[in-house]
């Protein structure tokens, strides 16, 4: 069994949060939280808790709620995991089954799945930035990738109204295996991407391509809308090939900085009843850690 990580502050804090995932080395969580509790004057703290995957994993969140966790998010490879533990989720937890926010209140179990919201208020914030009036949301959109992120990002899409989301992956089965989450999917090869990004107004990125020690994307861009939205949820590096292709053609690139900040305050609401600042002080504390460490493992939530 892995051992939680209790150091000093874990233990004199009164309240209790964590990551959850295997491996949590590198995961932005904790510094994004203790962030946030410091502003907020709550005298909390947020570590790591590292669970190994053959561990009983109901068992070991019983002994966190034992041990006096209020709370906790849950990255790669529990999100189906934490699911199936809980005692009660939220709609879009049930619609993905898998779960990245869990509250223990009152011996019970809670499960939420913010990752699809903070995927989209990442989009909002990057069209407020260039003052752009983009209608992406009644346009086709194009996503790249059908692992979990790509599951929560297209529902996600589905709940803010877009009408034909079409979905590509290396592996075509494991797209067509989400073929049921939104009614207005259609899946096509890889191959075929460029012709499928055709009219759209946003293309999004979910798989690792671009990301540090990987090949880059190969894409040409010239089929979508003027001015789309050019999401990549790889944020090691920054900003990848695509995000500067996007940026040549003229269009609207968003990096995977503001998913990964959104998903995170709707998790500290979640917590606190109260939504935290996503702001430059706190993008520039993730920018000089992002500079300060270069791994090929760090791209975690
Ligand atoms: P995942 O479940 O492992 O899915 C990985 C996806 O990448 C799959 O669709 C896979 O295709 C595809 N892929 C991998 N290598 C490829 C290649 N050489 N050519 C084409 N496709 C390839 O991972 P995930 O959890 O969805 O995460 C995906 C990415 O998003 C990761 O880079 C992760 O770090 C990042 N992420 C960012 C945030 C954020 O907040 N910004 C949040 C979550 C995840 P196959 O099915 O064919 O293998």
């Amino acid at each position: 069994m892995s051992a939680p990580d209790k150091n000093a502050a874990d233990k004199k804090a009164a309240i209790k949060l964590a990551i959850i995932g295997w491996p949590v080395t590198h995961s932005r969580s904790p510094l994004i939280h203790n962030h946030w509790l410091a502003a907020h004057k709550i005298n909390a703290h947020y570590g790591r808790y590292p669970i190994d995957p053959k561990d009983d994993f109901k068992a070991r969140l019983q002994a966190m709620a034992a041990d006096g966790f209020i709370g906790a998010n849950v990255t790669i490879p529990h999100k189906e995991a934490a699911f199936a533990a809980m005692d009660a989720v939220s709609s879009a937890a049930q619609k993905l089954g898998a779960v990245n926010t869990i509250s223990f209140r009152d011996g019970a179990l809670y499960g939420a799945n913010t990752d699809g919201d903070g995927f989209l208020a990442g989009l909002d914030d990057a069209q407020d930035a260039v003052k752009e009036v983009a209608d992406w949301r009644k346009k086709p959109a194009l996503v790249l990738g059908a692992g979990g992120a790509a599951r929560a990002i297209i529902a996600a899409l589905g709940r803010a109204g877009l009408s034909d989301i079409r979905l590509v992956n290396r592996t075509r089965e494991k797209a067509e295996a989400l073929s049921g989450l939104v009614d207005c999917l259609s899946i096509g090869d890889w191959q075929d991407r460029e012709r499928l990004a055709d009219g759209c107004g946003l293309l999004v990125n979910t798989t690792s391509l671009g990301m540090q020690a990987q090949p880059p994307l190969d894409m040409a861009l010239d089929g979508l809308q003027p001015k789309a939205m050019v999401s990549d949820i790889v944020y090691t590096p920054l900003i990848t090939p695509l995000l500067s292709a996007a940026k040549a053609g003229g269009h609207i690139g968003v990096d995977g900085l503001g998913m990964l900040m959104h998903q995170a305050a709707l998790s500290f609401e979640i917590w606190f009843g109260t939504k935290p600042p996503v702001d430059k002080t706190l993008r520039d504390l993730l920018l000089a850690d992002l500079n300060a460490v270069s791994d090929s493992d760090e791209n975690r939530d």
